[in-house]
């Protein structure tokens, strides 16, 4: 297929190129040639003439079937919200994470989001609605030390070893190694799940740092902060991703460079829960720390709209170094694509329009008030972050094919999806 005549392409290269009144020639889902007038040879044409065109956006870090508790648990601080949650969870079945996986996808996919890392509960369900729905997933079968779903911290270790074994074989989601928390977690169950990750050679990771009560605990109980305790058990690599590091010190930042981990950044829900600090950015961007961008779950967001996460990123940082030119643009732009590719350790595959990779992208109408004017005094990525939404994508493409073609969903069926999750959590 042939994109024609797009009206900007933000490449995200290594030049960070945005190019302008251009085709985008796909095969078998990757991009095989930019330029401008491609030959056409039988390919379907799809005219991009009033559309930008960036490389799909990524969202590290998700819960997507917390989507069934939007709006459950307003105006709590982090722990006590936890409670709350880990007891509506408990009453969840399969078909309610599945339902729920669907519609966190119904709006990730509106909002122009083509790679997932999802943390929950039932993987197999969510890995089906991620298949179904044709977005590149990331996913685990979280665990932790709490009586839930699982009667001993042993069982959900097994549950999520036997997951990730399953899913490199199936191959159509990539499986994760995720341990809640240090603060949901025995060191015995952080340990094993390291075992795992290293067994299979699969990501890992961890919330870490996220309020000042966890770091306090973690130096009374284990006289260390808690990337450090992590970093004694040799957690910290570069297949760790940690989830939020809000309260992290120097100290903590120079394990993290040393051992080349990365940090998800979730600013919307860090502001929601109030964790009284965000995570030193610029220090992170300073030391070349990959950081990327992440929605979290939608009962601390309460959506799933990474433009939303980008807009805030940007204002949380300047805001609290009361510095206007404390985080450009563009780094913080970086972090909604190519940087979370390198998180996931899939920059050879996504996160830039270039040749060679896959054909994801997100696309935007820019015959729009919030892209009006652009001229030589303002530019395309201030106006992606500062005026623009989600609800202003208009494409949504994995591999070459549209999940979301001029606004319609291709691979869902948003009526269905609405009225399940109506039923199921009608009381
Ligand atoms: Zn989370």
């Amino acid at each position: 297929m042939i994109l024609k005549n797009c009206k900007y392409i933000i490449t995200q290269d290594k030049d960070r190129k945005i190019l302008q009144d251009t085709d985008i020639l796909v095969k078998d889902g990757k991009i095989v040639k930019i330029a401008k007038n491609i030959e056409q040879n039988n390919e379907e044409i799809h005219d991009f003439s009033s559309k930008l065109i960036m490389p799909g956006m990524i969202n590290t870090h998700a819960h997507l079937p917390m989507t069934l508790f939007r709006g459950y648990s307003d105006d709590l601080g982090l722990h006590d919200w936890l409670q709350k949650m880990l007891a509506m969870e408990a009453k969840l079945t399969k078909e309610h994470v599945y339902w729920g996986t669907k519609l966190g996808l119904l709006e990730g996919i509106q909002f122009g989001t083509t790679t997932f890392a999802d943390f929950y509960y039932f993987p197999y369900e969510r890995a089906q609605a991620m298949k179904e729905s044709g977005v590149n997933g990331f996913l685990d079968s979280t665990v932790h030390d709490m009586p839930g779903f699982f009667k001993t911290p042993t069982d959900a270790v097994n549950f999520s070893e036997k997951f990730i074994k399953d899913m490199l074989e199936e191959k159509y989601v990539t499986p994760i190694a995720s341990a809640h928390s240090i603060y949901l977690c025995g060191k015995e169950t952080i340990k094993r799940m390291k075992e795992i990750s290293d067994k299979y050679n699969v990501l890992r990771r961890i919330h870490v740092s996220e309020t000042e009560r966890e770091v306090k605990k973690s130096l009374d109980q284990y006289k260390a902060t808690p990337i450090e305790f992590l970093d004694e058990l040799g957690w910290i690599d570069e297949k760790t991703m940690l989830v939020h590091a809000n309260w992290i010190t120097n100290q903590e930042l120079r394990i993290v460079k040393k051992n080349n981990a990365k940090i998800n950044h979730n600013p919307i829900s860090n502001m929601k829960l109030a964790y009284g600090r965000a995570m030193p950015l610029r220090k992170m961007l300073d030391m070349d720390i990959i950081v990327s961008l992440a929605t979290d779950g939608p009962t601390s967001n309460n959506n799933l709209d990474l433009f939303d996460d980008m807009k805030t990123s940007a204002l949380m940082h300047k805001f609290e170094m009361n510095n206007p030119i404390g985080v450009k643009d563009q780094e913080i732009y970086d972090m909604a694509n190519i940087q979370g590719a390198k998180a996931l350790m899939v920059e050879d595959e996504i996160g830039s329009v270039e040749v060679g990779k896959n054909a994801d992208f997100t696309a935007m109408g820019l015959n729009e008030a919030v892209f009006t004017p652009l001229n030589k005094h303002n530019n395309i990525i201030s106006h992606i972050i500062y005026a623009a939404s989600g609800s202003n994508v208009t494409d949504t493409i994995v591999k070459g094919k549209f999940l979301y073609k001029n606004k319609e969903f291709m691979t869902l069926n948003k009526d269905e999806i609405i009225k399940n999750v109506q039923r199921l959590m009608k009381v």
